[in-house]
């Protein structure tokens, strides 16, 4: 667009070309007229055309400030999006200048770097005050790897990919991508990767965990069926004692396998649950002798203390499977004489149930692991002890499905207590499935 200054001229030298033309032709066509009608003439066509110049230059003035405003008011809608899109990001944003000083961040940044007091806790992004001392990205963080991404990312106006580690109050970590922005400034986003490392090496753990599982008892049947090829077969002595080992390999092959394919049915929530209501002490004893039957030459002294009338809305088999585990590892990782107890109490609607030993205890460091797939504590001692490792994970699964929760707490050498919480039946559904109710009576004490 031309500059104004030079369309002022322009028109300036247009309107005395156009005045000196005029005056010459009324000169020339009119030479008789007297010096008053023609000034009076002149004045009527300045008039006239100052008019129209005028009304033909305001007219495109308002259209030009119409446009003005709109792009105003576009830009302004288009800034406060972009505001609030950077607000509800869970991603930390810092934008920088050339200086390296930050211009603007989003809230999410003051969990990521250090910002100061006056600069968090705002649900929109924060542009520095022009009053208070520039923030410098240096001061905000002293990690070399944000700093030395920055600055090159300033430099060579590329792309920049960097892993950052952050160890302040807990273990982060974190991808960062800065790029340019503009002219002179750069953009960067920090996403936390965390979850998702511990997800994958939780899933490369599990792979590596369960190709050992399989590993050994196939070994194993290999092995023996490999002796018994071999001629062991007409050792009347020692065959059946082969098959036998044979038989308790391929049992746990077998049981692993359809832990596995339950698990993976009840993460992908392909089981439906039928929760109904079910009283907690009847269900509770008869878990208690199934796990006594399984482990008839154990000394581990069995308590049930719940309230008779705790009702609980599950579903039957699932909960069975949730007491047999927690039961099963509570005698499982006992000591000789030791007890297990299994009370219940409820509190705010729900149904507390705990399942306490006087066992061998979980060191601290394998407590928040124990939940997951194949994880074993003490690893000398669980792979001794009969099991598939995919218990408690299976547990914590059935637990979340009916919209309870299950913790443990646990003192090495002491014994441990795992908890887990469920829905307590309405009064409607008590009375209503009272002829459902199974009526067997809980026992104190069972050896
Ligand atoms: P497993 O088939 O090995 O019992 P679980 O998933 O049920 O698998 O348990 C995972 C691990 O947690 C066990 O191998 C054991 O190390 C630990 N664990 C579970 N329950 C107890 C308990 N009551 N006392 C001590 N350790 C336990």
């Amino acid at each position: 667009m031309k500059p104004v200054a030079q369309r002022v001229g322009l028109v300036t030298v247009a309107g005395v070309l156009v005045f000196t033309v005029y005056e010459a032709l009324k000169t020339i066509l009119f030479p008789g007229m007297s010096v008053i009608t023609s000034h009076v003439i002149t004045v009527m066509v300045a008039g006239l055309t100052t008019f129209l110049l005028s009304r033909f230059a305001l007219r495109r003035y308002a259209a030009a400030l119409d446009q003005i405003e709109r792009q105003t008011d576009m830009t302004e809608e288009t800034n406060r999006l972009l505001l609030a899109v950077l607000a509800t990001m869970r991603e930390a944003v810092v934008i920088v200048n050339s200086r390296l000083e930050i211009v603007l961040h989003n809230d999410a940044a003051s969990r990521v770097v250090k910002l100061p007091d006056d600069r968090r806790g705002s649900a929109l992004p924060r542009v520095p005050n022009p009053a208070s001392p520039a923030l410098r990205l240096v001061d905000a963080t002293r990690d070399p790897a944000v700093n030395a991404a920055f600055s090159r990312a300033l430099e060579e106006r590329v792309a920049i990919e960097a892993r950052v580690d952050l160890t302040d109050r807990e273990a982060r970590a974190f991808q960062l991508n800065v790029a340019p922005l503009g002219r002179d400034l750069a953009v960067g986003v920090f996403f936390d990767i965390t979850q998702l490392e511990r997800l994958e090496r939780v899933r490369r753990e599990f792979f590596a965990n369960l190709s050992h599982e399989v590993r050994t008892p196939l070994t194993v049947i290999l092995a023996y069926a490999e002796t018994l090829l071999d001629g062991a077969i007409d050792d009347a002595a020692n065959r059946a004692r082969f098959v036998e080992k044979l038989h308790k390999h391929a049992t746990r092959m077998n049981e692993l396998i359809s832990d596995i394919s339950d698990l993976s049915a009840i993460e992908s929530g392909q089981v439906k649950l039928e929760p109904g209501p079910i009283r907690l002490a009847a269900i509770v004893s008869e878990t208690i002798a199934l796990s006594h039957a399984r482990h008839k030459d154990s000394d581990v002294s069995l308590t049930v203390s719940i309230p008779e009338g705790l009702v609980v809305n599950a579903d039957r088999t699932r909960l069975e499977q949730i007491l047999y585990n927690l039961v099963d590892n509570a005698v499982k990782f006992n000591r000789r004489g030791g007890t297990v107890t299994v009370s219940a109490e409820e509190t705010e609607g729900h149904a507390v149930i705990k399942i306490s030993d006087t066992g061998i205890g979980i060191a601290k460091a394998d407590l928040p692991r124990v939940f997951e797939r194949l994880y074993r504590a003490d690893k000398s001692r669980s792979r001794k002890v009969e099991g598939t490792g995919l218990g408690l994970a299976i547990v914590k699964h059935l637990v979340q499905a009916h919209g309870g929760e299950v913790s443990v707490s646990s003192d090495i050498g002491q014994g441990s207590e795992f908890c887990f919480t469920l829905p307590v039946a309405s009064q409607q559904h008590q009375n209503g499935g009272e002829s459902l109710l199974l009526d067997v009576a809980a026992p104190s004490s069972a050896q």
